[in-house]
């Protein structure tokens, strides 16, 4: 199911030992940690690079501690994916919610993130799941209706594409940071809930739930988070403190008729 990112290509891509490759020959390697790199080079050249190596690693180290892992069991309790559900996961990072959740339910699973550190990350920690390089913000490299649940967990969201993949009676998650996460360090931030759920066009909003956990870090951790928000220059070297993590979790169904 997945395609071809050529500009006006989309042909199918076929998997060989190496590489995969459409009907006209254009053709992409698979990386040795096994993720596969469909950005086209004026992808690349986009303001949008992803996240550093130092993000990714970082961001790991944080999943790692077992932080997040009440975020995760919000997940998992809202979307309720099962055996037999495909689900891709847009904007995965370093794969820890997808990669988790394949690990316990034994589904098919599919990562798309624009940073090679984090693809490449997790396709070493994850490698039953499919981690593929690309720019989803433009489209997402797979046919239509190719998912029955699509994930959007703190990620750039492209609403149109999320409908166009998924399955007409798929689901869609999609979590975004409450206003409290991390509030110890940024303040509290916006309500980001209601401006997504009216983003969500050609979606019904079936459930909503605000999961939040905190975490008494030592000094090492919360440098981690802040690495992980790209603010590691502070006034003051990181100390030990308690920071709250939480999101706002939604899920969706399609509506029957694309208005
Ligand atoms: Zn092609």
């Amino acid at each position: 199911m997945l395609i071809c990112t050529v500009r006006d290509c989309q042909l199918p891509l076929r998997r060989e030992a190496h590489r995969v490759v459409c009907g006209k020959g254009h053709a992409f390697d698979i990386a040795r940690s096994g993720y596969i790199n469909l950005l086209q080079p004026q992808d690349r050249r986009s303001r949008q690079p992803g996240d550093t190596a130092a993000a990714v690693a970082a961001r790991r180290r944080i999943h790692d501690r077992g932080v997040t892992a009440p975020l995760l069991e919000g997940v998992l309790d809202l979307s309720r994916p099962q055996p037999a559900d495909i689900v891709l996961d847009a904007g995965c990072g370093e794969g820890f919610f997808l990669g988790s959740l394949a690990g316990r339910i034994g589904c098919s699973a599919h990562g798309v993130d624009i940073a090679i550190a984090a693809a490449d990350a997790a396709a070493r920690r994850y490698p039953e799941c499919e981690w593929i390089v690309a720019n989803a913000d433009r489209r997402l490299p797979f046919a239509d209706r190719s998912f029955s649940l699509v994930l959007s967990i703190t990620g750039r969201r492209n609403i149109a594409e999320f409908r166009r993949v998924l399955r007409p009676d798929g689901r869609l998650l999609i979590a975004v940071p409450a206003p409290d996460d991390l509030i110890e360090l940024r303040g509290r931030g916006r309500d980001r809930a209601d401006r997504t759920i009216a983003e969500a066009e050609n979606f019904q909003l079936r459930r909503q739930e605000r999961v939040t956990t905190s975490a008494a870090l030592d000094a090492a951790a919360v440098d981690d988070v802040l690495h992980s928000i790209y603010r590691p220059l502070q006034e003051q070297p990181a100390r030990a403190m308690t920071l709250t993590f939480s999101l706002d979790v939604l899920l969706f169904t399609p509506e029957k008729t694309v208005k």
